[in-house]
């Protein structure tokens, strides 16, 4: 078994779509950044390649490439997962927090568990995704950014 661990952070800006663990969220603004800016799915993939000890996703899908310009990045996740598949490892379960003071995602939490289960090949009982606030302190909580953590085990 190999476990591994991923930190994602970006800015909150007008007019970008909020896509948190891919799916979208009705708001008026959402994560700035080069792809979809999906968080969660960002620490996600770093806490996966961490267990492989294989560098990180600004390594797979730099920043500078416009391949990767509006990436989905449950495209990207699957592209990860495949990379663990390769190596003989299957995913024994997942671990996300979002950390976001607004908008309220909790009613949203279990189509991000479907979708994050269906990349990753297994059952939504593998996945957990929550959600909290940093009680209006730090840049999440002056709504400047978001920050996402994960954890993963996974098993061959
Ligand atoms: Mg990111």
């Amino acid at each position: 078994m190999r476990v591994g661990f991923g930190y994602d952070a970006h800015r909150l800006k007008a007019g970008r779509d909020c896509v948190l663990c891919g799916v979208k969220i009705p708001c008026d603004f959402g994560p700035d950044g080069h792809s979809d800016a999906d968080a969660p799915l960002h620490a996600l993939m770093d806490a996966i390649l961490g267990a492989l000890a294989l560098g990180d996703i600004g390594k797979l899908f730099p920043d500078n490439d416009s391949r990767w310009r509006g990436a989905d990045s449950a495209v990207l996740l699957k592209s990860v997962y495949a990379l663990a598949r390769d190596k003989g490892y299957t995913l024994g379960n997942a671990d996300i927090t979002i950390v976001l003071q607004s908008p309220k995602i909790s009613s949203y939490i279990e189509q991000m568990r479907a979708v994050v289960a269906e990349a990753l090949e297994t059952g939504i009982d593998n996945i957990s995704v929550k959600a909290t606030t940093e009680e209006k302190m730090g840049f999440t909580g002056d709504g400047s950014g978001i920050s996402a953590t994960a954890v993963v085990l996974l098993k061959n």
